[in-house]
């Protein structure tokens, strides 16, 4: 199955999917904040806030797996993205980094449908066209290498946000048309 089928896009707020877990896009405290860090947590309920505590924060790149408690999602993997400093400082590397991690945590589990936010797109400041191109080819890339998670779901927020996944997806589909 080309790694492109695997990919879906919806416009919703991830608290409401169904999957076996929802990414959030933390703080490195990873004790809450806004943006879409506050409404899973508001969603979850305060155990996850407790289980959060005992995890010792998350580096910026890095990711962390806990229960979903009151969510329809089974477990919320934790990441820290970026903060935009104007793209020389790292960013695209580190943005990456938070896909690539929690993907392995997402096949070190067995999970088989996971769903991520725009990461570092909110407050954070990455500018979206970018991130979307490389949330599509760095998920589309790690699915090459094995069958889970079976279909990742990338929840944006906005119908905007939205295009700009399809419209990566789109061009990954078509390079692979052009390569067979
Ligand atoms: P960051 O600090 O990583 O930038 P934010 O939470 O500020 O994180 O924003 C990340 C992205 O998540 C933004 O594109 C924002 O529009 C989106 N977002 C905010 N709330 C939700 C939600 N409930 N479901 C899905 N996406 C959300």
């Amino acid at each position: 199955m080309p790694e492109s089928s695997r990919l879906i896009v919806v416009t919703a707020d991830i608290t409401t999917l169904d999957v076996d877990a929802i990414v959030n896009a933390a703080n490195s405290s990873l004790l809450g904040g806004g943006g879409v860090d506050g409404a899973i947590h508001r969603a979850a309920g305060p155990q996850l806030l407790a289980e959060c505590r005992t995890l010792d924060g998350c580096e910026t790149g890095d990711a962390k797996i806990t229960g979903g408690y009151r969510l329809r999602a089974r477990h919320v993997i934790h990441t820290v993205g970026p903060v935009w400093h104007g793209g020389d400082s790292g960013e695209p590397e580190l943005l990456a980094s938070c896909y690539r991690r929690s993907l392995e945590l997402a096949r070190r589990h067995g999970l088989k449908c996971i769903a991520f936010p725009s990461i570092s797109t909110g407050v954070y400041g990455y500018p979206k066209a970018a991130a979307a191109k490389i949330a599509v080819r760095t998920v589309s890339d790690f699915l090459k290498s094995g069958d889970r998670p079976q279909s990742v779901t990338f929840c944006c927020f906005d119908h905007r946000a939205a295009e700009l996944h399809r419209r990566e997806i789109a061009v990954l589909g078509s390079a692979m048309g052009e390569s067979q």
